[in-house]
């Protein structure tokens, strides 16, 4: 019988995370109710991607026929310079026939994570800002967490100097390929969404801006100004851009304390991410599987818990690495650029599978085969 069976666990937080979690736990048996201080279920309009890391835990889940019904298969990412010339093309069809890389928007996903979880028996309350909770809490409570400082004590983030714009524009007939658009300090990266919809972010270094967080809506000709000069089908996206948002990209340590004895974080909670490697909610994904199974397996609370962290980790540590690292690749300028582009694009031609190779260790992985 699972160690899960009847018990009752609170989940702070009903985003990608909270939402994940709250299934799986309630898959292996459990009592979940999940406390979400926002009024409604949804986030800013816009798209993510899920990668094949991801969707496998999804699939596990029993969200697959759902999820594939909601999204867009990604075919490739296409890394292009600035005036819109590829450098270099990653098919993610050729190298992994099996695993799928999903283009959806996200408050679609959340529906139907919301969806699965209720019809699995959790309780999702509405309007209700959590400060305490009884029994064993999982606070998925996102990149502000106060459970986080409580853990680990106050912790004041480094300002990276970028800022992203998000914007959604109508795009009918989209191919479904993530583009990236590389310029020195900024870049763009977009790709289309089901229903006609094309997702953009676009990231400029601005070491004025000092607000981290979601909602600050942004100048559209602002947006315009800043990219001007970009190639390509960049001033055609952007000058049907009618509304945006901007945030300014902050970093975080990943969290060195992620449980008590019945509390533990999850997703952006305990490893809040820069977003160039589109893994934020991947990571959250994966902290789902694993904690459920700890708790699963391991009768003892205190060390399933001390057992999910030391599974997660390292893997999210090498994630948060390797997103910081893309952000300094993509904004090379002068001679750098030069360098680096001509390098990949050598790469592209001659070995076109060796560039999608060099993250095999991200997407194969599937928490499964650590922990059933
Ligand atoms: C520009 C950008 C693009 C991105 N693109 C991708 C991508 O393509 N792929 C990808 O995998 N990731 C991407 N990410 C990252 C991803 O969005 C986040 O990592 C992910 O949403 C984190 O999920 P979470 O559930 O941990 O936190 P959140 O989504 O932040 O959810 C936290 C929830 O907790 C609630 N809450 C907070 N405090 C309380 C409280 N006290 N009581 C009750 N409720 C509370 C909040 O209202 C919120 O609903 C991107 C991020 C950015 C900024």
């Amino acid at each position: 019988m699972s160690a899960l069976e009847n018990r009752p666990v609170t989940v702070i937080g009903a985003g990608i995370g909270g939402l994940t979690a709250a299934l799986a736990l309630a898959r292996r048996g459990a009592q979940v109710t999940v406390l979400e201080r926002a009024p409604e279920l949804g986030e800013v309009g816009a798209g993510i991607q899920i990668s094949a890391n991801a969707v496998r835990v999804l699939d596990a889940l029993g969200l697959g026929t759902a999820l594939d019904g909601a999204a867009l298969r990604t075919d490739a990412v296409q890394l292009n310079d600035e005036r819109g010339r590829r450098v270099l093309r990653m098919d993610l069809r050729a190298h992994r026939p099996e695993a799928r890389f999903l283009l959806i928007h996200r408050a679609r996903l959340i529906g139907l994570l919301a969806d699965a979880a209720r019809q699995a028996g959790v309780t999702i309350q509405l309007g209700v800002t959590a400060a305490d909770a009884d029994g064993l809490t999982i606070a998925a409570d996102g990149l502000r967490s106060t459970y986080r400082a409580a853990l680990n004590g106050q912790q004041v983030p480094f300002f990276t100097g970028q800022t992203a714009w998000r914007a959604l524009i109508p795009d009918p007939g989209g191919a479904p390929v993530a583009q990236v658009f590389m310029a020195a300090r900024r870049h763009l990266v977009s790709y289309p969404l089901p229903g006609g919809l094309r997702n953009i972010v676009a990231v400029e270094e601005r070491p004025d801006w000092q607000d981290e967080g979601w909602s600050h809506p942004g100048d559209p000709d602002r947006l315009r100004a800043a990219f001007a000069g970009m190639g390509g089908p960049v001033p055609g996206w952007l000058a049907q851009v009618d509304h945006t948002h901007l945030w300014g990209l902050f970093r975080h340590p990943v969290a060195a304390r992620w449980h008590d004895d019945r509390l533990a974080l999850l997703g952006d909670a305990a490893h809040p991410t820069l977003p160039f490697l589109a893994q934020g909610a991947g990571m959250a994904i994966e902290d789902a599987w694993t904690l459920a199974a700890c708790l699963h397996t391991i009768p003892d609370q205190p060390q399933a818990l001390a057992r999910y962290q030391a599974l997660r980790q390292p893997r999210v540590t090498r994630i948060v690495d390797a997103a910081n690292a893309n952000a300094r690749n993509y904004h090379f300028g002068g001679v750098m650029r030069i360098g680096a582009h001509s390098v990949l694009r050598v790469a592209d031609r001659l070995a076109p599978s060796l560039m999608p190779g060099r993250f095999d260790w991200l997407y194969d992985f599937d928490p499964a085969e650590q922990i059933p």
